[in-house]
């Protein structure tokens, strides 16, 4: 911070602030209007908070806010302050906040958002660039994925310093990856396939077998990865096998562990040193918590869009284990609910499903398209009332995430 020009310290100063009279007015956590109110003073704030540091972006469709902390988890191995916007604030003044919290952490792990990810690599200078996965988020940008993806690959091309760590299974990803000169490669899996039929490069089908994906006619193919996740264990870029064990429930937690182990041993940490520290993270941003409601324990998990609903299902108890699902459609969600046609809700019967939020119609029309029997309710409380078994797992789009975190208490 001493380093930093007066104009700057003052920015930070005010922005940091502002952000905990906010925190202070109940205005939410208070990570974003610091770095609004900051930026406005000096433009340039996240490169010049940014100097210095080691930094690691994480970037992808799913799985950002997980994957960033696990990596932050690892990196406290050195036993020094890491940076990191926890709480997903992941446009430039959420960057900014998180940077101008922490001004003497000399590491910081920086969960970016897709379309911002070039402009943060060129103020930012990271050490370390994460890309994860790419597929359509709310409708009115399915479009756009490959546009993003031809941004990245400008971007990293004109960053030959940062490493990249990228998953090769993502068609879309290891094309975006491959114009990196220095690229570490991890198979972290694709569940979601459903905008990765054509080849990145030229258009043409991609053939897939047990040993990945490939283009027939341009031959771009998966490239090798250097990092394997195998059912419950790790194998390591020196062939050596770690048992997997998490606290964060699913594959697709596992294949964002494994990511984050290949990110920790650029850094020097082992993933024998990472695992233990991974292994302590239960719940990311109200992801997974647990509550108790009238003698039921209810599990909260998010899904903004199909291939997030997909990695839910996959997390959920056993049945007849009841979930509830809660659909919004407001401006972060994307006001249209088509999305409800992507995914497959067949999965869920055989258990007693609840259906609530504010668009929970349309997600009635869909379940029923699906043959999935359902009981429309009121919202979490209506839901815990009809349930006969211990617990409950409630899966919900991002505002009405929001809102039954609110109501539910913000606990960790
Ligand atoms: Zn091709």
């Amino acid at each position: 911070m001493g380093k930093l020009p007066l104009r700057a310290r003052l920015a930070t100063t005010i922005g940091g602030a502002a952000g905990r009279m906010s925190r202070l007015a109940g205005r939410g956590d208070g990570s974003v209007i610091g770095g609004v109110i900051g930026l406005r003073m000096e433009p340039n704030l996240l490169a010049l908070l940014a100097a210095g540091r080691q930094i690691v972006l994480v970037t992808g469709t799913n799985g950002k806010t997980t994957t960033t902390r696990l990596i932050a988890a690892g990196l406290t191995a050195f036993g020094l302050p890491v940076a990191s916007n926890a709480f997903g604030a992941n446009m430039e003044a959420g960057l900014t906040a998180a940077l101008g919290r922490a001004p003497d952490a000399p590491l910081a792990v920086l969960e970016v958002d897709e379309k911002y990810l070039p402009a943060v690599i060129k103020a930012t200078r990271p050490r370390v660039v994460t890309l994860l996965n790419l597929s359509r988020d709310q409708m009115d940008r399915a479009a756009e994925i490959w546009l993003v993806a031809r941004k990245w690959r400008q971007a990293l091309a004109a960053a030959p310093d940062s490493l990249v760590v990228a998953n090769a299974d993502d068609p879309l990803i290891a094309w975006s990856a491959a114009a990196a000169p220095h690229v570490v490669w991890v198979a972290a899996g694709q569940r979601w396939r459903e905008d990765s039929w054509c080849c990145p490069q030229c258009g043409s089908h991609l053939l897939r077998d047990e040993l990945g994906w490939r283009c027939a006619e341009c031959g771009f193919a998966r490239p090798p990865a250097r990092w394997v996740l195998e059912g419950g264990s790790v194998i390591d870029s020196s062939g050596r096998i770690h048992g997997m064990s998490l606290s964060l429930p699913g594959r697709a937690n596992r294949s964002n562990a494994l990511v984050a182990l290949a990110v920790s041993e650029i850094f020097g940490v082992d993933p024998e040193q990472a695992l233990p520290r991974m292994r302590q993270v239960a719940s990311v941003a109200g992801r997974y918590t647990r509550f108790e409601r009238h003698g039921r324990q209810v599990r909260l998990l998010l899904a903004k869009n199909p291939a997030g609903w997909l990695e839910a299902f996959d997390v959920l108890d056993p049945p007849p284990v009841p979930v509830l699902l809660s659909v919004n459609a407001r401006e972060p969600d994307g006001r249209d609910t088509s999305w409800l046609w992507d995914v497959d809700y067949r999965v869920l019967r055989g258990r007693p499903v609840f259906v609530t939020g504010e668009r929970r119609l349309d997600l009635a029309v869909r379940l029923e398209a699906d043959g999935v029997p359902f009981q429309l309710v009121e919202g979490v409380d209506d839901a815990v009332e009809l349930v006969q078994d211990a617990s409950l797992d409630v899966i919900a789009n991002y505002t009405a995430f929001q809102q039954i975190r609110a109501t539910f208490g913000r606990a960790e």
